[in-house]
């Protein structure tokens, strides 16, 4: 069901403007378009009643077959599975300290940071306690062929603070996991991996995990295009058990309380956790199934045809925006890691009349609001990826853009 960029939608009759997504993933716009099957089964899972640890079990069995990992979890959100995971990493089955974080007087709570990994989402472990230490340096765009973090330096970065080692998968991340991963299992350090954005391949489900990787977290609401509030969490199960621990709502009288025992050995602790430091990162039912829905699909999906199908919109849309005066375009390269092709364009702001930072901005205050991409406005460059537009949506969009510019050249 394909509707139109003139159609009405729910944001529409709220009277809020409606956006047409030509940036990819990006959750303050909505992330992606759930899959219907994950809506219709939401739906489903919002008539009866379950037990949420025991919905969490059968979601990690399923986790751990797609992922090799040995178990698996469903969060609200990869952030969430970021902080989950330190909190795994800092309080292991340890009651007492789950119940004093973020507090973490006692114990190892650093985290130790390729200092090119560093992102906004890494705001997450900070929340569950940990502090993170930056190893490495920014060096490398002197053209030296200096690299800007040596495995050296990660390893000299241990101490007996040291809580876990934070990786950010992206295609530009260094030193390679696999070396990450070996020097923190040598001191047995766990590595918790940011892989939110890297799906597809599917292969990267199970990619960072035989990679070393003690936890890796995925988003639930990208291309797996389940519920926004929903992320995986896979790895070691006694790190998921910690995780699982942090997180459900643990309001339970201990002569009764027994959780399945797959996720969670009850007899092993010394009693029932109060509320975890995860309790306000709540996964409802419906967003859980929906999520175990979807993943289902993603991976039954038929990702040779998705990416030629972004190959053709991609080639297309960049056809047609290079006949526009000042506009030079061109698709970025397939990678084995990189989800989708984009279309950078580059903008001369002579012969086009503006600049890519006035045509961006103007392009967010039209109805639908259109959103591209604009990490790099600095080189009077925007960039359109197709992974979340629709063809009716693609033809808008490069409709707008050309009339917004020859509007300016009259
Ligand atoms: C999207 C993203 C996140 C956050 O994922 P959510 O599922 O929205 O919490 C974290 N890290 C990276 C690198 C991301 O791209």
């Amino acid at each position: 069901m394909d509707r139109t960029a003139e159609d009405e939608s729910i944001y529409d009759e709220l009277g809020v403007p409606a956006v047409i997504n030509a940036t990819g993933t990006k959750t303050r716009i909505g992330g992606s378009r759930i899959r219907p099957e994950a809506l219709e089964a939401m739906a489903r899972a919002g008539e009866s009643f379950v037990r949420l640890s025991d919905l969490q079990a059968e979601a990690s069995r399923r986790i751990a077959a797609v992922t090799g990992a040995e178990a698996g979890y469903v969060t609200s959100g990869a952030a969430a599975g970021l902080l989950l995971g330190a909190a795994a990493a800092i309080a292991g089955t340890d009651i007492q300290q789950m119940d004093r974080l973020p507090e973490t007087d006692d114990v190892p709570d650093e985290i130790i940071m390729p200092r090119t990994h560093r992102t906004g989402y890494d705001h997450a472990f900070r929340a569950a306690g940990a502090t993170i230490v930056d190893a490495g340096t920014n060096d490398r765009e002197l053209g030296t062929g200096s690299t800007g973090v040596e495995p050296w330096e990660i390893e000299a970065a241990i101490t007996e603070q040291t809580a876990a080692i934070g990786y950010v998968q992206k295609p530009y991340t260094e030193p390679p996991l696999e070396t990450v991963a070996a020097i923190a299992h040598e001191h047995d350090i766990p590595v918790i991996v940011d892989a939110a954005a890297e799906l597809p391949p599917t292969e990267n489900l199970s990619r960072f995990i035989e990679e070393g990787a003690d936890l890796v977290v995925f988003s639930g609401g990208k291309a797996i295009r389940g519920p926004q509030t929903t992320g995986i969490v896979a790895g070691r199960g006694d790190l998921i058990e910690s995780v699982a621990l942090q997180h459900l709502d643990m309001h339970a009288a201990d002569s009764v309380w027994n959780p399945p025992a797959s996720l969670i050995d009850g007899d092993s602790l010394e009693g029932v956790p109060r509320q975890g430091i995860g309790r306000p990162l709540k996964v409802g039912k419906e967003e859980l199934v929906g999520l175990l829905v979807a993943l289902e699909s993603f991976r039954e999906e038929d990702q040779a045809a998705l990416a030629t199908s972004w190959q053709q919109t991609a080639a297309q849309i960049a056809a047609e925006l290079s006949e526009v005066a000042g506009f030079e375009t061109r698709i970025t390269a397939e990678s084995d890691v990189s989800v989708a092709p984009e279309i950078v364009v580059h903008v001369d702001p002579g012969e086009a009349s503006l600049s890519a930072t006035t045509l961006v901005g103007d392009l967010r205050r039209e109805t639908p609001r259109i959103f591209v991409g604009a990490d790099r406005l600095d080189e009077d460059v925007f960039t359109i990826n197709p992974m979340c537009l629709t063809e009716d949506e693609a033809a808008h969009v490069v409709a707008r853009i050309s009339n917004r510019v020859s509007t300016c050249n009259q």
